[in-house]
């Protein structure tokens, strides 16, 4: 039997033991390692996510959509595109294409992609989340081969860094000599400042709270040359004194809830400048003066979830090393303990002994 972590509801995620599936035709069993925990993974436990996808959850389901596991089992053709065989290990990256919509064929974007943790536990084999002992990979996903030396905790970090990677450089296309100010300083504004780096940025200015205290002090290991403690100064101010009045050509938000940082980010960018919205924020919360933007000719990208290129980018920088990913594996914990592992991303983690940065569950974990 597998251990299964089982969404059957908003706010109920279950233990189930499931008999194990062989792999699905075209894909492949993998032996799931590990599994980083995600703000999205809290949004729907909570109900504060209603319409995951676009579209009411399937419970019940297995949730999890950030794996890193061993292939068990795998389909011959998987196998030779894929470039693994059995024993390998492999990250998956959350959305699969469909292989049969106009987008699929065309080579552009699925309309139809199969999303992990989404999929309903009933539908064909089941095992579709991260967050439990073996996982199903369909054929249309994008698979990344892990490298021997990248620990499984440091593997987990394709999915901020692939965030990060797509936000950064294929979005925002920030170029050498840049500037960039990331707002926040969580896993995903720690990964957007070393993408920044990567991408050539001169500076990188990282903001976060003083209760942040401990992820800023990691910031100039993730790449950034000042950080920015927003409760304590003046963001505008601080920001133009640290580039001597020198206007920013890039902000990347991965704020959740505050628009205050949007508005300082439309004050500080120069004229073109580019804003990257990457924080979650409720509909309606008008963040901005519209016709401050307007005058400044900004352009602002809305994004969400990540591209294969991305990924893979992604794993060649965690492979290189360059970044002591080690650092942010703040909470560690096995299965029966998901529910608390999602819940450090939430108000729970605030009031946590060690501040959350990056949560991952690994079954070998009591
Ligand atoms: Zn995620
Ligand atoms: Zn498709």
């Amino acid at each position: 039997m597998v251990r299964a972590m089982v969404m059957e509801d908003f706010g109920r995620i279950v233990a189930r033991d499931l008999p194990r599936p062989a792999a699905p035709p075209g894909g492949a069993l993998i032996r799931v390692l590990a599994n980083g925990i995600c703000g999205s993974d809290l949004a729907l436990y909570s109900g504060e996510m209603r319409n995951p996808g676009g579209k009411p959850p399937a419970f019940p389901m297995i949730t999890g959509h950030e794996p890193v596991g061993e292939i068990v089992e795998i389909d011959d053709d998987a196998a030779r595109r894929w470039d693994v065989a059995v024993g390998d290990r492999i990250v998956v990256e959350s959305r699969a294409r469909c292989g049969v919509c106009a987008g699929c064929r065309d080579g552009d974007d699925c309309t139809d992609a199969m999303i992990y943790s989404l999929r309903g536990l009933d539908d064909h084999e089941g095992l579709w989340g991260g967050l439990c002992e073996y996982m199903c990979v369909v054929g249309g996903s994008n698979v990344f081969k892990v490298p021997v030396h990248v620990s499984d905790l440091d593997a987990t970090m394709f999915n901020p860094l692939g965030n990060a990677f797509y936000w950064v450089a294929e979005t925002a296309q920030v170029r050498p000599g840049e500037s960039v100010l990331v707002l926040g300083a969580g896993q995903r504004g720690l990964c957007c400042a070393a993408a920044a780096a990567e991408a050539g940025a001169a500076r990188v200015i990282v903001t976060g709270l003083r209760r942040d205290q401990a992820k800023l002090a990691l910031a100039g290991s993730f790449g950034a040359t000042d950080v920015v403690i927003v409760d304590e100064e003046d963001t505008v101010a601080r920001v133009r004194e640290l580039l001597h009045g020198r206007p920013l050509d890039v902000v990347v938000d991965t704020v959740p809830v505050a628009v205050e940082p949007l508005r300082d980010a439309v004050e500080l960018l120069r004229p073109r400048g580019r804003l990257v919205l990457a924080g979650v924020r409720e509909e309606g919360a008008a963040p901005f003066a519209l016709e401050r933007f307007r005058i400044k000719q900004l352009t602002m990208h809305g994004v969400s979830g990540t591209t294969a290129t991305a990924v893979g980018r992604a794993m060649a920088t965690i492979a290189a090393g360059a970044y002591p990913f080690h650092l942010l594996h703040s909470h560690v914990m096995g299965l029966g303990r998901a529910v608390e592992a999602i819940e450090l991303l939430g108000p729970a983690g605030a009031r946590a002994e060690q501040a959350p940065i990056h949560v991952v569950v690994r079954p070998s974990e009591p």
